[in-house]
C-alpha cells in the first residue's frame, strides 16, 4: 500500500512538472529588450531601498539576476553595447567598432547612411541613419527568419544608435529623437512614412510644455525617459505588439542616463533622480506590458551597453588612485617623437577614438614611410608615456605580453577594416579627458569593471525567480534569449545559453 501510494505520489508530480512545461514551439507573445546606457550593475544594490515596486524591483524580487556579467571585449562604448546584445557577437564580426570608426580610411558614424532619407523630419544629419554597418544578424532578425518575417520587431529610444542597433537590419522599424524639431523620426531604410500612432504622438509631444521648456540637450533630462516611455506604449498600442499568433519584439533603449552620466558622474543628485526617475518610467512600461499583452505572457531582459568609471578627482579627493588621460596633448607629443625619428613633414595620426590610434595610412605613404615603422616608433614612445598600463600593436595583439584575458577581449573588439592600428589600457581609475569632457562627469571604455560590469536580469515568461554569481558575458543573452525562443542564434552569436539555476 505503501509503495503504491509512493508511487501515485510520484505520478502526480510528474504530471504536474510537465504540464509546467511549454510546448517545445510555445513562446512567448512578445520579447521585450530594455538597454540602459552607462548604468553600472552596484546601482541596483545602491538604489534598491529607493526604488518602488514595479519598476527595477519588479526584476530583482520576481525575475532572475545574473550578478556578474562582463563586457569580454573592448572598447566598452554605446553602439558596441547595443550592438553585442543583441547580436551575441562583439566587433571583430558585428563590425560597429565604435560610435564613430572608420571603414577601409573612411570616418564614419555607426548609422550613417546618405543612401537614405529622413523620415518625419527633413533634418538629414539626424534622419540619414540606418543599420547597415552592422555586419550580423540580431535576436530579432533571427525571429523574423524563423517565422517567415511574420514577428514585428520594432526598435525605440532617443539615440538613433540605440533604437536602430538593437533592432536590427531586417527591422520592421526603428524610431529615434530628432533633437532639434523634437519630434520622433525614423528613415527611408524602413518606411516612406510614419504610421499614424507615430504622427499622432508626436502632436502630443509638440504640445507638452516641460519638453518645450528643456534645453539644448534633451538628454540631460530624465524627462527624456518619460518620453521614451510614452513613445514606446504608443508603438507597443499601435502595432499591437505581442498580440499576433507570432512573438513579436520590442527593443526599448533609454539613453538619456549616459548623457547624465557623462555631465554629473556617477554620484551626486542628478544621478540619483534619472535612475529614480526611469524605475517610475520602467514601472508604467511593465503596466502597459502587462495591460496590452498580459502578465507572464512577455519575456524581458535587462541590460546596459557599458557602465561607467566614478569621477577622478572624486576619487583623488578619497585617496584613491586616478586620473585623466590627456588624448589630444598625447596625440601632439607621438606626433613631434615621429617626425623626429622618421623625418616626416605631415602628421601620421588620423583620430584617436576610444583609446585607438587610428593612422592615416594615406599620409604614410604619401611620404614614403613604412606603416609598420610609424607604428613600432609610435609604441616606442607610448610605452615610456605615464598612465598607460598596455600598448598593443593590433597586428601584433596575439603575441602582445598582455594578461590572455585582455588579450581575448583586444582581439574580440578588433575588425582589422574597422578598428584602426595601436589600442592603449589606461591605469585603473584613469580615463580619457578630452576637449568636451565634464570635470565633474564621468566616461567609460574600459575593461575594468567599472566600465565592464554591468546589469544583466530576466523576468517573466518561464523566468524563475533567483540570482547567480556565476560569471558570464553581454555576448551569452542573445544565445539565452534565442534559446528560450528555441529559434536558432545570430549568424556571428559566439555566446553560451546562460541557465536559470
Ligand atoms: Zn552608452
Amino acid at each position: 500500500m505503501k509503495k503504491l501510494l509512493v508511487l501515485f505520489v510520484l505520478f502526480v508530480c510528474s504530471a504536474v512538472s510537465l504540464s509546467a512545461q511549454p510546448a517545445f514551439n510555445e513562446r512567448p507573445k512578445l520579447v521585450v529588450g530594455i538597454v540602459v546606457d552607462q548604468m553600472r550593475w552596484d546601482y541596483l544594490s545602491r538604489y534598491y531601498d529607493k526604488f518602488g515596486n514595479d519598476g527595477f524591483r519588479r526584476l530583482l524580487d520576481d525575475g532572475y539576476s545574473f550578478n556578474n556579467c562582463l563586457i569580454n571585449y573592448l572598447p566598452t562604448v554605446t553602439a558596441i553595447g547595443h550592438a553585442s546584445v543583441y547580436t551575441g557577437t562583439t566587433p571583430a564580426f558585428h563590425g560597429i567598432c565604435g560610435n564613430n570608426f572608420s571603414i577601409d580610411g573612411r570616418a564614419v558614424y555607426c548609422c550613417e547612411d546618405n543612401r537614405v532619407m529622413p523620415v518625419g523630419t527633413d533634418n538629414k544629419k539626424e534622419g540619414q541613419m540606418s543599420p547597415v554597418n552592422l555586419l550580423s544578424t540580431t535576436i530579432g532578425d533571427q525571429l523574423r527568419l524563423h517565422t517567415d518575417f511574420r514577428s514585428k520587431v520594432i526598435g525605440v529610444s532617443y539615440k538613433d544608435r540605440a533604437a536602430i542597433l538593437p533592432a536590427g537590419r531586417s527591422a520592421n522599424a526603428a524610431y529615434w529623437l530628432d533633437k532639434k524639431n523634437r519630434q520622433f523620426i525614423t528613415s527611408t531604410y524602413y518606411m516612406q512614412e510614419l504610421p499614424q500612432w507615430a504622427k499622432d504622438y508626436n502632436k502630443v509631444l509638440a504640445q507638452n510644455e516641460e519638453f518645450k521648456k528643456v534645453g539644448a540637450d534633451v538628454g540631460l533630462y530624465p524627462l527624456t525617459g518619460h518620453i521614451t516611455v510614452d513613445m514606446a506604449i504608443a508603438a507597443l498600442q499601435g502595432e499591437k505588439l505581442g498580440q499576433s499568433n507570432e512573438t513579436d519584439m520590442f527593443c526599448v533603449s533609454f539613453s538619456q542616463t549616459d548623457v547624465i552620466g557623462h555631465k554629473w558622474g556617477t554620484r551626486g543628485e542628478h544621478t540619483d533622480e534619472a535612475y529614480l526617475e526611469l524605475d517610475k518610467d520602467l514601472a508604467r512600461l511593465f503596466r502597459a506590458l502587462d495591460d496590452n499583452v498580459g502578465k507572464g505572457k512577455y519575456l524581458v531582459f535587462l541590460t546596459a551597453d557599458h557602465a561607467a568609471a566614478h569621477n577622478n578627482r572624486f576619487m583623488q579627493e578619497h585617496k584613491m588612485n586616478a586620473g585623466a588621460w590627456l588624448s589630444q596633448e598625447v596625440r601632439n607629443e607621438v606626433e613631434k617623437y615621429v617626425a623626429q625619428k622618421l623625418g616626416n613633414a605631415k602628421p601620421v595620426i588620423d583620430a584617436i577614438r576610444d583609446y585607438r590610434f587610428f593612422l592615416d595610412r594615406e599620409a604614410i605613404a604619401s611620404q614614403g614611410l613604412d606603416l609598420q615603422r610609424v607604428k613600432d616608433v609610435m609604441i616606442e614612445y607610448l610605452r615610456q608615456s605615464p598612465n598607460l598600463s598596455f600598448v598593443v600593436d593590433y597586428e601584433k595583439a596575439a603575441y602582445a605580453p598582455v594578461p590572455q584575458f585582455l588579450r581575448e577581449r583586444i582581439l574580440l573588439g578588433y575588425n582589422f577594416h574597422r578598428s584602426g592600428d595601436i589600442m592603449v589600457c589606461v591605469d585603473p581609475g584613469y580615463y580619457e579627458v578630452g576637449s568636451w569632457s565634464s570635470p565633474v562627469g564621468t566616461t567609460h571604455g574600459e575593461w575594468n569593471p567599472y566600465d565592464a560590469h554591468i546589469p544583466l536580469l530576466f523576468y517573466g515568461w518561464q523566468i524563475p525567480h533567483g540570482e547567480n554569481a556565476s560569471e558570464v558575458y553581454i555576448t551569452d543573452i542573445a544565445a539565452t534569449v534565442c534559446s528560450l525562443l528555441h529559434i536558432q542564434q545570430p549568424n556571428a552569436c559566439i555566446g553560451n545559453v546562460l541557465k536559470f539555476n
